[in-house]
């Protein structure tokens, strides 16, 4: 096997990355398939931590925008991203993995509160940790709680999961069949363009910080391997 390129990354998986055709929830077989990309990652020495996200199940904004307080909303988004986690848990178990769930709400009966040294003993000692609740609190997303807990464990770089698309254009290809493919860009100019990479906040405090993003498509079942390998997939974002 190829040496790694990195010892130890954080995967942001939307919660549509676990939806596969369904129109909502999660399809077990692209749960278990995401489970198997992991754990071969994991088996190669890499440490991977992962942090969930609920689009597939529940976002705060839509909640909001149908009358609901906003924080309340949100605080059903963070709970929706345990549902996600626990499913990727059974996923990754069943292949003979080892994990831990790690939530940002107190939820002591299903995972483990978020305790950031626990976490990276959790990593060093070969098991996959997936933080559930994003960041606890509303307002933000899990993309920003992918940023923030990429740099409190000293990930060396985001691998940012996208479906059907190749990582970041000019536009958005679905809508604009021109829209041009992006290989490489710096934070700043992606905020700047307003490009699809994460929300701003998220992409602010990786530019502050100087953490790489690697945008790739999830529908091919190679691409992490080959990030890890140190192959060019997808958009790189990095100063
Ligand atoms: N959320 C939140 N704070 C966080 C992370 C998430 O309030 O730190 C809520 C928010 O309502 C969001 C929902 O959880 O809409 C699901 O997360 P997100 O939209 O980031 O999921 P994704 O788009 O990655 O599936």
């Amino acid at each position: 096997m190829a040496d790694s390129a990195f010892k130890r990354i954080l995967l942001k998986l939307s919660g549509e990355a676990l939806m596969g055709d369904l129109e909502y929830g999660t399809d077990p077989e692209r749960v278990t398939q995401i489970a198997r990309q992991v754990a071969a990652v994991q088996a190669r020495g890499v440490e991977v931590a992962i942090v969930v996200g609920a689009g597939n199940i529940y976002r705060g904004l839509a909640g909001a925008a149908a009358g609901m307080d906003r924080a309340t909303a949100d605080y059903m988004g963070m709970l929706a991203t345990v549902l996600n986690a626990l499913a990727l848990q059974d996923a990754l178990e069943k292949l003979g993995a080892h994990t831990r769930v790690q939530s940002a709400i107190t939820i002591s009966e299903v995972a483990e509160p978020y305790i950031r040294r626990r976490a990276m003993r959790h990593l060093e000692k070969g098991r996959v940790v997936i933080f559930a609740a994003g960041t606890g609190n509303p307002f933000f997303t899990t993309d920003t709680a992918a940023a923030l807990r990429a740099l409190e464990i000293h990930a060396e770089a985001i691998l940012m999961a996208k479906n059907s698309v190749e990582g970041v254009y000019s536009a958005d290809p679905a809508l604009y069949p021109d829209a041009e493919f992006i290989e490489r860009i710096t934070h700043m100019e992606a905020l700047e363009r307003g490009l699809k990479v994460m929300d701003s906040t998220a992409l602010s405090l990786c530019m502050d910080n100087d953490l790489p993003l690697y945008v790739f498509n999830m529908d091919d079942e190679r691409n992490i391997d080959r990030i890890v390998s140190g192959e060019r997939v997808g958009t790189l974002v990095s100063t």
